[in-house]
């Protein structure tokens, strides 16, 4: 029998998943993992990464964020999240209506395109538009492995994004039929209308006065709302960007009814607060907006991540030029063109690093929640488990080595985003991506990338896995 051979060890680090952290080697094999175990056990290798002191989590997935024009383009994007750590993007896409493309004719599309552009592996989510004949293409959607979809469930001013109740629940029964996932940015669309219009009459148009138009029972009113017809239609239901204590109170309550509902939050509604609305004016506009500093989100957030309810973290990147928010100071809601100005913030560069500092170093979470939140918990909910999101035989060898000690200052300067602007300017933290694998071949490498854009593979997914729940500690 010929002596098997393997082409990376990686070995001398502590080896996380999302339930355990092992003394352990890691073998790959090509694109995928080998073997796990004892150094001494593994077979030889062609090339050893020594990862003493460091942490080896399963390469971690962004399963919210915007790429295309008018953000980061799939070239510049994947490369900016390469740098921040990441390995996998799941990023939001549309079909054009203005020319009737279909849903399949929209996924071949910006498959082929993407494919050219991505360093990193890459699936959609499709957002749905309040337009009733999209529904047919969704079959042959999750088919071609597109198997989530998006709602808005608010922005009346920009249709037709904001969906009609009779059209997300079409929605939901077309996509349990197929096996997929209903995604519901979740805000009630003619309230916030209506509040935003009654502050524009009265002339509360400055930045502070955002936040107050879409209030947080807004978030939790529709959350219900998107519960109870995803029961009825039996569609599992994922709430984008949760930011409120009263929405998650809902979730709970769905998922204590053993109902399919799961949550994600993102970065910004765990570690900034309406506060930053002085700071950064029109740049900290997103939707849903940041929370009170003094209200109870946050603190309902950390412990919703904690105890398991909240099974993922998104970055939402959603990247805008200066030019097109700064008329927000003068008016936060439009611009003198009538314009809305643009909600969102850049935050793939920052996700990986601020979670690691913020939440295992600051409070205390243990590192397997990492690997919970940002690679088993997506890849599950999201159809790419257990090749993506595990580090296990047979998955892609998909790596994320953090570094625990270096301490540094989030600087955009360092950053490669189209924004120019961070949020988190300024702030101190611990631990670094040192080290990612994408497919078993090097990525990033001491902050330079080793593999070029057109590496990233196009994922096809399959249905919805239920996610890790409990509490972490
Ligand atoms: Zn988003």
């Amino acid at each position: 029998m010929p002596t098997p051979r393997v082409d990376i060890v990686v070995h001398g680090g502590q080896v996380v998943t999302a339930t355990d952290v092992l003394d352990a080697a890691v073998a790959i094999r090509g694109e995928s993992i080998a073997a796990i175990g004892p150094p001494e056990l593994l077979p030889p290798a062609d090339r050893y990464v020594d990862a003493r002191g460091k942490y080896v989590l399963p390469g971690a997935i962004d399963c919210h964020i915007h790429l295309g024009p008018e953000y980061d383009d799939w070239t510049a994007g994947p490369i900016a999240a390469a740098h921040a750590g990441l390995t996998t993007l799941l990023g939001f896409a549309v079909y054009d209506d203005r020319t009737g493309e279909t849903l399949p004719q929209a996924i071949t599309r910006l498959r082929q395109e993407t494919e050219r552009q991505s360093v990193l592996d890459f699936g959609f989510h499709f957002i749905l538009f309040n337009q009733p004949p999209i529904l047919e293409g969704v079959g042959e959607a999750v088919r071609l492995g597109v198997s989530s979809f998006k709602m808005f469930m608010t922005y009346k001013k920009r249709p037709p994004r904001m969906c009609s109740d009779d059209f997300i629940y079409r929605a939901m029964e077309v996509i349990a039929a197929h096996g997929g996932l209903a995604q519901l940015h979740c805000e009630n669309g003619d309230v916030i209308d209506h509040l935003e219009n009654r502050a524009l009459a009265e002339g509360r148009v400055e930045p502070r006065h955002f936040p107050a138009t879409c209030p947080d029972w807004a978030e939790e009113e529709a959350i219900n709302r998107a519960i109870a017809m995803g029961a009825m239609a039996g569609a599992p239901v994922y709430v984008v960007h949760l930011s409120t204590a009263l929405g998650l109170a809902r979730i709970k309550q769905a998922q204590g009814r053993g109902q399919r509902v799961w949550t994600e939050t993102c970065p910004q509604y765990l570690l900034l607060t309406e506060d930053e609305m002085e700071r950064w004016g029109p740049l900290a506009k997103m939707g849903p907006p940041l929370r009170r500093a003094d209200g109870p989100d946050r603190d309902a957030l950390w412990a919703g991540v904690a105890e398991g309810y909240i099974s993922s973290v998104g970055s939402d990147h959603a990247p805008r030029a200066r030019a097109v928010k700064e008329p927000g100071w003068k008016n936060i809601f439009v611009d003198p063109a009538g314009r809305s100005i643009p909600f969102g913030a850049p935050s793939v560069e920052t996700m990986v690093p601020l979670m690691f500092s913020e939440g295992v170093v600051k409070r205390g979470l243990p590192i397997t929640w990492m690997a919970r939140v940002l690679a088993e918990n997506p890849a599950r909910i999201f159809g790419l488990y257990p090749r993506k999101g595990a580090i296990r035989p047979g998955a892609d060898a998909d790596l994320l080595i953090i570094d625990p000690e270096p301490e540094g200052i989030i600087r955009v300067a360092d950053h490669r985003g189209m924004a120019g602007w961070t949020l988190y300017e300024g702030w101190t933290i611990r631990g670094r991506p040192w080290m990612t694998f994408l497919r078993g071949r090097v990525l990033l490498n001491e902050g330079r990338l080793e593999q070029e854009p057109g590496y990233g593979s196009y994922l096809v997914r399959g249905r919805p896995q239920p996610p890790l729940a409990g509490a972490v500690r």
